[in-house]
């Protein structure tokens, strides 16, 4: 038992990543599928099939089996899954994988089913579903079997997913449409509305990593982002400077949207749990984590000390590889679910 290997993967909107324990994150790739069209054959997965990103021919196209958070299409995320676990696995290996695969909450039954299947054609020997909050939290570095409350705020590209923890089992969980993605949206449309630029959602993202800020900026943290796109009017292309003010503008009602998230949960929490995470404070994990000052954002808008996880992109990978550990006291059904063969 002690020797058997086992594999965690979050399955995440954006990005699947595979932690094997001892090793480490041994898989990154984008969440992406190359089809042809006229066949619906797939032609590349992950990294390979971005690269195919708009550069394909009329034939070709590129697809996210995951979509706000949610698995949008099951048959293709089966074929990215197993491509994936073979990837890390190989063909020749003696012994079969135990898989555990963090996915959103407010997964059906029948998603869950999918997901698992996946693992066992893959070759896994069993396969466990974890809920994300659950796998961040772990991946994070909580207790989770403690008697005493924690709140983990995973901000991935898809869904903001927030939940309080205790005892092995999530207590109480909001899951939101408002991350990454909408952020990099928020900026698509205050460039359009504001320059009559179109720029891509790329282009955004980019300004949001480098210039973003999720707090009022002082004046001497107001940096620019050349943005290049399309005028509007012309058709002709066109370059502007994008503010690091101008985007917390354009960012302000989603993160408003999140804060409002995070208090609902926390008004919704039993008393003492709730003075458990006055005390500790909020985790923050997932690529959202990033975004400067998103902490500030919180702590104050919360009065709750904030941190940021250490590795915040692998979290949730690093959980269900390690979720192990936690077996006996986690509750079935409140954050895991097992099904094995
Ligand atoms: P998912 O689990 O949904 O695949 P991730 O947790 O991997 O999502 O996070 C991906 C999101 O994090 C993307 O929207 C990406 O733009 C965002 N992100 C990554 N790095 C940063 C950064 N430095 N600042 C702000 N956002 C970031
Ligand atoms: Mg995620």
């Amino acid at each position: 038992m002690g020797m058997e290997k086992y594999i965690g993967i979050d399955l995440g909107t954006v990005n699947v990543y595979i932690y094997v324990k001892g090793k480490g994150i041994v898989l990154k790739e984008p969440s992406v599928v190359a089809k042809n069209k006229d066949t619906n054959k797939i032609l590349a997965i992950g990294e390979d099939a971005r690269r195919m990103l708009g550069k394909t021919p009329g034939n070709i196209i590129t697809k996210r089996p995951m979509k706000d958070g949610v698995i949008a299409d099951y048959e293709t995320t089966e074929k990215m899954l197993e491509y994936f676990i073979r990837k890390v696995w190989g063909k020749a290996r003696f012994s079969k994988p135990r898989v555990a695969v963090g996915i959103p909450s407010g997964g059906t039954e029948v998603e869950r089913r999918a997901v698992v299947e996946a693992c066992l054609q893959a070759g896994a020997k069993e396969a466990f579903i974890i809920e994300e909050p659950m796998a961040a939290a772990i991946g994070a570095g909580i207790d989770v079997g403690e008697a005493s409350g924690n709140m983990v705020v995973d901000i991935g590209g898809g869904t903001t997913d927030i939940a309080v923890i205790s005892l092995g089992g999530i207590v109480v969980s909001n899951s939101l449409r408002i991350a990454g993605n909408k952020f990099d949206e928020d900026i698509v449309k205050y460039v359009r509305a504001k320059y009559g630029l179109m720029i891509g959602e790329n282009s955004a993202e980019r300004a949001k990593i480098e210039v973003g800020i999720a707090i009022t900026p002082e004046d001497n943290d107001d940096k620019v982002f050349e943005l290049r796109g399309r005028d509007l009017v012309s058709g002709l292309p066109r370059t502007i400077e994008i503010s690091t003010k101008e985007i917390h503008e354009a960012l302000a009602s989603s993160l408003g949207l999140i804060v409002e998230g995070v208090r609902f949960v926390l008004e919704n929490t039993p008393p003492e749990l709730a003075s458990d995470i006055a005390d500790r404070g909020i985790v923050i994990t997932g690529g959202g984590a990033l975004l400067k000052g998103i902490d500030t954002l919180i702590a104050n808008t919360t009065l709750t000390p904030v941190t940021i996880a250490e590795k915040p992109l692998s979290c949730v990978a690093i959980g269900t590889g390690e979720f192990a550990d936690y077996l006996k006291i986690l509750k079935e059904g409140k954050g895991i679910i097992m099904i094995s063969r």
